[in-house]
């Protein structure tokens, strides 16, 4: 920058230095001589002046290369957060949401390319990306992909473009169930397809996308049906103990509980040969026909023809392309069989289906979990077609003052039919968002730190296009990635839930407390926890969802650590950056609850109609959650010490290590492992997390005040130019109204534009040791959560890599359940599930040498 000095500042210098050679008339000797002391004086005078203020100019501020100045400006935080709170709004979101879940737009199709397109237009309109006269659409592992993360750090404007991958998946041909009868005739055959109803024109696409189980295996399975409710560990464990013999039946599972997925290995397992899983309305809370609510369209109960699509990949083994576990899926990559999906069939059924089947068991006592076989034998049909498919990933980025420190926000956009609720509620939100940043940028805010956006592919087939990107840019992301934001469903019911990573439970809460409630002005946003639906009436015993609400509320209270912000487990796109990555995440949003009208999950009825007449009415829950995420960003992006607390992260510690100690008593295993080194190290890490919050706290005022004392050297400089050089003082500082204007240059954030104007070796030592000061404990909390990686990965499941949480029994199936999709010190609660005591004392011993390294971390 400095070479560029002289230049600039004969450029600016708007007087001709005067000349001592000027030919004048003679008048006389002494009246020459007197005029040229005269004219050398002025000369020297005025030079004097240029001098100094030229000099000045050298010690504050030195030119940079803007582009156009003028239309960069400034923001203070507060500004800044009421300008964006200002932007998201119902109308627009009602717009975005038609736009978007109108049609179906499975992964990999044509109509998913379309909203991919979409999106990428929404990006470059935003965020003022010149539009190239080639569509930015690159194949992962083209050099144009790689450049266009890569370069991230290097960014000076925002970018958006879009990188394709090539998962394997796979789409429905054909399906069948039948009753066979005792002369071998088929005396009952199923229609297996949701119904088209009148009243909600989505049900046009009811046949569109079959009602099957992505990724499901192809076959036909012949035999007789036992039900096995959930279809869970202990139901199976259940029957096991009860002496039935699985091997050759059908099993018959009901959604809920656990993921789909864990349901078919846990039946593959038993020796079954195929699986149906369908929808109980004893699972719906009290919104049921039997408690007098008409089915959808009608009214907010279960239409009976409904049914849940889904994936079936075993998510727990590994997400992600099946053929391309722990790398991306280039077009030309090296293809396995796939480790994580089921080697039986099984497809999705309704309620009215489900009847029929249930009266094969026995019609008086359908429900319970007796092992009793179907008395005949039924016909299952699985066909699908399995192939390379390309799946788009939008992605956008927003380049801050500070390059190494990069904010991922995410949300998948793929559907299995529209998807209104999933994915598209948080399409909405995220698509405010991304209008409210784009005000703030047009009003001249930069943000602090780099922001990337993206709009995964392909979530639905088993999280695939963001775990395929993570694998992709492992390296980078753990190099520059400081969080992860997902939000998958924003909007299905009126109950709030929220989660993430200890680490960001405060500013979780903080942000929620913050903001009003979407319906009710003298409450909070965080209090919409509490809401539970308005359409009352009993609920049956035999539902899961009531258990499990009291299993949480339990554990909020009687957790003396418990923020109200609940751990991860997986079942979303921030699996790969949480679990293998080690990167702080957060997701959330407002679920379907026991008496609220039933969220027809993954079903042609998760329609735009639902959501204007059920789901969110006036659509006040997705622009409260466009408020919450573009807060959270904000924060996240602008705070000058990242609003991460290790502190609760090191408190938390305590109450998993209470959690795996009862485990260990409840599973009786002797001898009893002992977790005495863990728990030293757990306590070393809490003091050393102490002794950096004092640390953040003294870095920061420090940090201010410099800055405080250099924004006050500016302005003495601005003053000192403005009367003489008014132009240049405004290019200097490319603002209008703020530093140039009016307003006081005394706001901290400012100093980064100062800063940013200045040559290095001529800022304060007091603001670079100040700085430096900030940028060590930001390093440290961006690394924290890194810390927990393990190399070799956990035992079994070695694509997941973090050894904290983990989605064991994944709640993926039912949203309602949402939280208790996390174990916590998963190697070591295997370890107790296995009941091998040795093993859990070993995976202790390995936890301990972790948190130890990250006290070493925090302590450096
Ligand atoms: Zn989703």
């Amino acid at each position: 920058m400095s070479e560029k000095l002289g230049d600039k500042a004969v450029d600016y210098a708007p007087i001709p230095l005067p000349t001592t050679s000027i030919d004048l008339p003679v008048k006389s000797r002494k009246s020459t001589i007197f005029r040229t002391i005269a004219v050398l004086a002025l000369g020297a005078i005025t030079f004097r002046i240029i001098h100094r203020c030229v000099k000045a100019h050298h010690k504050c501020h030195q030119p940079s290369s803007l582009a156009d100045p003028d239309s960069r400006g400034h923001l203070t935080v507060k500004q800044a957060e009421q300008l964006f709170l200002a932007v998201p709004d119902t109308q627009r979101a009602i717009k975005t949401s038609k736009e978007y879940a109108t049609l179906p737009h499975l992964a990999g199709s044509g109509q998913d390319f379309e909203t991919a397109k979409s999106f990428l237009e929404l990006l470059q309109t935003e965020l003022s990306i010149p539009t190239p006269d080639e569509l930015p659409v690159f194949n992962a592992g083209s050099e144009k992909s790689r450049h266009a993360t890569l370069s991230i750090p290097s960014l000076s404007e925002p970018s958006a473009w879009i990188d394709t991958y090539f998962p394997v998946l796979n789409t429905p041909l054909g399906r069948a169930l039948d009753i066979i009868g005792d002369d071998d005739q088929v005396i009952w055959k199923a229609n297996l397809e949701e119904s088209e109803e009148d009243g909600d024109p989505a049900g046009e696409y009811a046949r569109t996308i079959g009602a099957w189980h992505g990724l499901s295996k192809e076959g036909e399975a012949i035999g007789k049906v036992v039900y096995v409710n959930y279809g869970r560990k202990e139901d199976f464990d259940h029957l096991l103990a009860a002496g039935v013999d699985l091997t050759g039946t059908i099993a018959l599972a009901r959604y809920g509980g656990i993921f789909r997925g864990l349901k078919i290995k846990a039946a593959e397992e038993a020796g079954a040969i195929g699986v149906l899983i369908y929808s109980d309305p004893r699972d719906d809370g009290s919104v049921t026909v039997g408690n007098g609510y008409k089915p959808y369209p009608e009214g907010p109960a279960r239409n009976p023809y409904s049914v849940q699509r889904g994936t079936v990949a075993y998510i727990s083994i590994y997400p992600g392309d099946p053929s391309t576990p722990g790398v991306p899926a280039y077009e030309n990559a090296t293809r396995s069989e796939g480790g994580n999906i089921p080697r039986i069939p099984s497809i999705p059924i309704s309620w009215d289906n489900a009847k029929r089947i249930l009266a094969e068991i026995d019609p008086d006592t359908p429900f319970e979990l007796n092992g009793v076989p179907s008395k005949r034998r039924i016909r299952l049909m699985n066909q699908v077609k399995n192939a390379v498919t390309p799946i788009w990933n939008t992605m956008g980025v927003i380049p801050g003052h500070i390059k190494n420190e990069v904010i991922i926000l995410g949300n998948h956009r793929d559907a299995w039919v529209n998807g209104a609720a999933d994915p598209i509620s948080g399409t909405v939100s995220v698509v405010e968002v991304i209008r409210g940043l784009g005000k703030l940028l047009r009003e001249g805010w930069i943000p602090l730190r780099t922001i990337v956006i993206a709009s995964w592919d392909a979530e639905e087939y088993g999280l695939v296009g963001s775990t395929e990107w993570g694998e992709d840019f492992s390296e980078w992301l753990q190099k520059y990635a400081v969080v992860y934001l997902n939000l998958d469903i924003g909007a299905s019911g009126s109950g709030l839930s929220l989660g993430g990573s200890p680490s960001l439970a405060h500013l979780i809460r903080g942000i929620a407390e913050s903001l009003p409630h979407p319906t009710d002005a003298n409450r909070t946003l965080w209090d919409a926890r509490q809401d539970s639906g308005t359409l009352l009436g009993p609920v049956s015993e035999w539902g899961i969802d009531h258990l499990l609400q009291k299993a949480q509320e339990l554990e909020f209270s009687t957790d003396p650590y418990s923020t109200g912000v609940h751990a991860l487990g997986s079942g979303s796109d921030y699996t790969v950056f949480l679990q293998r990555l080690g990167i702080a995440s957060s997701d959330g949003g407002f679920r379907s609850t026991l008496h609220d009208p039933v969220y027809h999950y993954h079903s042609v009825y998760d329609s735009h109609q639902f959501q204007e007449r059920y789901a969110d009415p006036g659509f006040h829950r997705h622009v409260a959650i466009a408020k919450y995420l573009g807060l959270l960003t904000l924060r996240l992006t602008d705070s000058i010490i990242l609003p991460i607390n290790t502190t609760q992260y090191s408190l938390q510690l305590n109450s998993y290590l209470a959690k795996i100690e009862s485990l260990a008593k409840a599973s009786s295993i002797t001898p009893v492992p002992d977790f005495s080194t863990l728990r030293t190290a757990i306590r070393r890490l809490q003091d050393a997390s102490v002794k950096l919050d004092h640390d953040k706290a003294k870095a920061e005022k420090k940090f201010r005040k410099a800055s405080r004392r250099l924004l006050r050297k500016a302005e003495k400089c601005k003053r000192l130019r403005r009367s003489k050089f008014r132009s240049f003082v405004k290019h200097i500082f490319g603002v209008r109204g703020t530093l140039a204007g009016a307003g006081p240059a005394r706001r901290e954030e400012d100093v980064h534009i100062v800063e940013k104007h200045t040559n290095p070796g001529r800022l304060p030592r007091k603001f670079l040791k100040a700085r430096k000061a900030v940028v060590k404990a930001n390093t440290k909390l961006k690394n924290f959560e890194k810390g927990f990686i393990s190399s070799e990965g956990i035992k079994d499941r070695e694509w997941f890599r973090v050894d904290l949480f983990l989605y064991q029994s994944s709640r993926r199936g039912a949203w309602k359940m949402e939280g208790y999709g996390a174990d916590t010190f998963p190697a070591i609660t295997d370890a107790l599930d296995a009941k091998n005591s040795s093993w859990a004392g070993l995976e202790g011993i390995r936890l301990s040498k972790h948190i130890n390294r990250l006290a070493e971390i925090l302590e450096d």
